[in-house]
């Protein structure tokens, strides 16, 4: 207790499910509480100083290991797969990414191949040694998309649906959670203390962009939430410009701002004919642009003393 001339500063220690803080806010004279400790208990760097290292099929995200997560929005044909995973591992990709369940803002555009894609993406993923990362959009398909990716993907529309957060949290797969285009940094360390406190510990982050008020970009691309969300917690966060600017020309030096603001990855839509692609064509880059930014972002790794993981000797 501090009692000063005109307020009385009352200080409690204690558990925070026992101490009911908007209890003590309703509390006749009482003007303000403030929490000490961040609400995201196992999400913060308080309660695990050491950064931590997420372990995907082999690939490694944290610490000095940096991600570079490739390929095209939704899961194409089976070659052309298979054409884009050849070319974006050549060029140091270490994780393929392709959507079979898409969040599309229209019920008319395509929804992704479902559990055919899946398929697809996993054998071609195993057969260019790629661990496999795709988006699970409905608490009841979480069992099914586990079965088939190595990491389970949280779109940003989906970021604070809790059942699905619930559920990825109760699966033994790696999830990667995309930041809301209206969520604070808050918002997602949150969510993402959702999915620890259900017993899953391998959680990425991924800034991907916020609504802005300029439709130059497709979003606003935070790269200041980089070493913020470092400061708070000790998971990884990765970048993902694509996302972000919707733009070519805009993704390489948005990709190389994140790596040097900090990020543990950086996530790439890569599409070899972008205007035949069954999603967000417009902001693939072509494997050639795709190899430049790599090869930047791989020289840059090295000066900040990282390194883009190298695939897995083997993946089973
Ligand atoms: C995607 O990765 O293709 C996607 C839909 O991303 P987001 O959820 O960030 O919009
Ligand atoms: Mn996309």
């Amino acid at each position: 207790l501090s009692r000063g001339t005109y307020r009385t500063i009352v200080g409690i220690i204690g558990d925070e499910s026992q101490i009911v803080v908007e209890s003590i806010r309703a509390i006749p004279g009482v003007a303000k509480v403030v929490p000490v400790l961040p609400p995201y208990k196992l999400a913060s760097r308080e309660a695990h100083p050491e950064s931590s290292v997420i372990d995907v099929s082999g690939v490694k995200i944290g610490g000095n290991s940096v991600a570079l997560i490739a390929g095209p929005c939704s899961v194409d044909e089976e070659d052309r797969m298979h054409r884009i995973a050849e070319r974006v591992a050549a060029a140091g990709a270490n994780i393929l990414r392709g959507g079979a369940f898409k969040p599309r803002t229209s019920p008319y555009a395509f929804q992704g191949l479902g559990e055919e894609g899946l398929k697809r993406l996993r054998d071609v993923g195993r057969a260019h040694r790629m661990p496999v990362v795709t988006e699970v959009t409905d608490p009841r398909l979480v069992s099914l998309v586990a079965e088939y990716a190595d990491m389970l993907q949280v779109g940003a529309r989906n970021m604070q649906n809790f059942a699905l957060l619930n559920e990825v949290g109760a699966s033994n797969r790696p999830v990667l959670l995309k930041r809301g285009m209206s969520a604070t940094v808050n918002d997602l360390l949150m969510c993402a203390e959702y999915i620890l406190s259900k017993g899953n510990p391998n959680v990425v982050l991924c800034e991907r962009g916020i609504k802005g008020f300029d439709p130059a970009t497709r979003n606003l691309f935070d790269v200041a939430a980089v070493p913020l969300v470092h400061q708070l917690s000790h998971l990884p966060i990765i970048v993902d410009p694509s996302h972000a600017t919707g733009k070519p020309d805009l993704i390489p030096a948005c990709a190389l701002a994140g790596l040097a603001a900090g990020a543990d990855g950086v996530h790439l839509e890569v599409h070899d004919c972008p205007e035949v692609a069954k999603s967000d064509g417009p902001q693939a880059l072509v494997p050639e642009q795709f190899a430049e930014v790599a090869s930047q972002m791989k020289g840059l790794a090295e000066l900040l003393g990282k390194t883009i993981s190298p695939l897995p000797e083997t993946i089973s």
